[in-house]
């Protein structure tokens, strides 16, 4: 497959002397070259936004939605090339690329129908007071590597529904289905309201501090996460932080293993632990330990193992890049120094019988020290925890980091007793008896150092608006 990537200013296809190319991490092949934006792009790009921006935020809503569902309509026609590249650059089996894919057009879709709209917040026999959403300018979306399209597009949806123009930073470790999909739906939007820009930390340090830029939404790590928001202090820039995850999961006494132990186990290790929201550390109650623990082990070494082919139907697959492929290793090697019990898993090179790509063995640690950093960091890979607990007091204080609070699970057959432990959690997202799968309807955010503000819902759009209330006299 030969494929030719561009930055996209202004509807126009724009090449770079300076490009890139990204480690297939399943092969270790080196895939397309990819051109690197240069600071006069940047500068062509904001002045393309703004200049959109005075006709395009004066578009109403219906307008907008409608070219929603021809974005939609869009990626679904060109579906199978978008799922074969983003496959490539992120490992992903071809099932867990047409996830990506297919969340888009349902992201596209589900803002299609659902925007903002004015709402009365006062009325009595003298005066009236309307709040509206007035859009911000254009919005820099800076994102991260493991979900390249879903991650991306919500921030493009989000931005244009509420009639902002978004200027789109896709990692550098997976551009190319980002640059692909914004290249394929010229045309859809009138120009400069969709741009593309690929860079890495300089230009996106560079869209948080242009005046140009009103409003940075930002995921990725908690490290960039305080940069960006520092930097984009400066110009007082609108700033929501999606930010890294250490959910815990807490499985109750009375728990259905046969329904959680699958749960958890895809909770663990969908993607390779590469999901914000994974499961991440899973404390059960001492009564059910050694059997919870017998079962998921033999539920991941039946279900998540290393597959090279990635046509084999498979959620599991290799780290996303290098980098991180270092990060969790030596989390695995720091628990065989310190001697704890790896159930399975734990081999970390050389894992897949080509001896290539950036392959971890789906790895489950039993009872690691609590202050361990399998347990206290994020590991964003496939190395799990299971720890006990036998006091709710106890388990709930080690469930609440200081240092994060995106989501976190409950396991009960007791619907109530699951709700109430849910409601001592302090994260933004708690799911009971299932694994964490954010809901586009449902506003989604990290509390604590796992973020600032939100995204999705109506709750997530009010984010990428001014709200201006219009006040009536009678
Ligand atoms: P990262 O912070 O390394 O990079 C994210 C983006 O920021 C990239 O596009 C990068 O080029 C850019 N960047 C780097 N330095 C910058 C700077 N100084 N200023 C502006 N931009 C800069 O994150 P990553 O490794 O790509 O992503 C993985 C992390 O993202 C994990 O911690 C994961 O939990 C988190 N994540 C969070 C969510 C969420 O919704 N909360 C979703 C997915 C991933």
């Amino acid at each position: 497959m030969q494929l030719q990537f561009y930055n996209i200013i202004n509807d126009e296809l724009r090449g770079s002397e300076d490009t890139h190319t990204v480690t297939d991490p399943r092969t270790e092949e080196e895939l397309w070259p990819c051109p690197i934006a240069t600071a006069s792009d940047f500068e062509d790009a904001v002045a393309a936004a703004s200049k959109a921006f005075l006709t395009w935020s004066q578009t109403s809503l219906a307008e907008r939605q409608a070219l929603l569902v021809k974005l939609a309509d869009n990626i679904k026609e060109h579906g199978d090339e978008l799922a074969a590249v983003l496959a490539r650059e992120t490992g992903k089996s071809t099932i867990l690329a047409n996830i990506d894919v297919q969340a888009a057009v349902a992201q596209s879709l589900y803002y299609s129908q659902n925007g903002l709209s004015d709402e009365i917040q006062h009325e009595d026999d003298h005066s009236r007071v309307i709040a509206t959403h007035i859009p911000i300018g254009t919005v820099g979306a800076i994102c991260p590597w493991n979900f390249p399209l879903i991650l991306s597009n919500i921030k493009i949806v989000s931005s244009l529904v509420t009639g902002n123009c978004v200027i789109v930073k896709p990692s550098p470790f997976t551009p190319y289905a980002v640059l692909k999909h914004i290249e394929l739906a010229r045309g859809i939007f009138p120009p400069g309201v969709l741009q593309v820009l690929n860079g890495g930390a300089e230009l996106g340090a560079a869209m948080c501090s242009h005046p140009g830029i009103h409003k940075i939404s930002f995921t990725g790590q908690t490290s960039t996460g305080k940069k960006v928001m520092a930097a984009c202090a400066k110009t007082l820039k609108k700033v929501t932080l999606e930010l890294a995850g250490n959910d815990a999961c807490i499985v109750l006494p009375d728990a259905d293993l046969d329904k959680a132990v699958p749960s958890i186990a895809s909770g663990g290790f969908f993607n390779a632990g590469q999901v914000c929201v994974a499961s991440k550390r899973i404390y059960v109650h001492e009564g059910i330990y050694d059997e919870f623990l017998e079962r998921l082990v033999r539920e991941v070494e039946e279900k998540y193992q290393v597959q090279e082919d990635g046509t084999v139907p498979s959620v599991f697959g290799p780290v996303d890049n290098k980098l991180q492929f270092e990060i969790v290793k030596g989390i695995i090697e720091d628990c065989k120094r310190r001697g704890f019990d790896i159930r399975t898993g734990g081999k970390t090179v050389d894992v897949a019988e080509s001896g290539k790509g950036f392959w971890l063995e789906p790895t489950i640690v039993s009872r690691p020290e609590e202050g361990s950093l399998l347990v206290q960091e994020e590991q964003f890979g496939p190395v799990l925890p299971i720890l006990g607990w036998s006091d709710e007091d106890d388990v709930v204080r080690r469930a609440n980091l200081a240092n994060a609070g995106l989501g976190a699970s409950v396991y009960s057959r007791d619907l109530k007793e699951a709700e109430r432990v849910a409601r001592r959690l302090e994260a933004g997202s708690v799911w009971i008896n299932q694994s964490e799968r954010p809901n586009f309807a449902a506003y989604f955010s990290g509390i604590k150092d796992s973020g600032f503000g939100g995204e999705m819902g109506r709750q997530g759009l009010l984010s990428y608006a001014y709200t201006k209330c219009l006040h009536f006299t009678k």
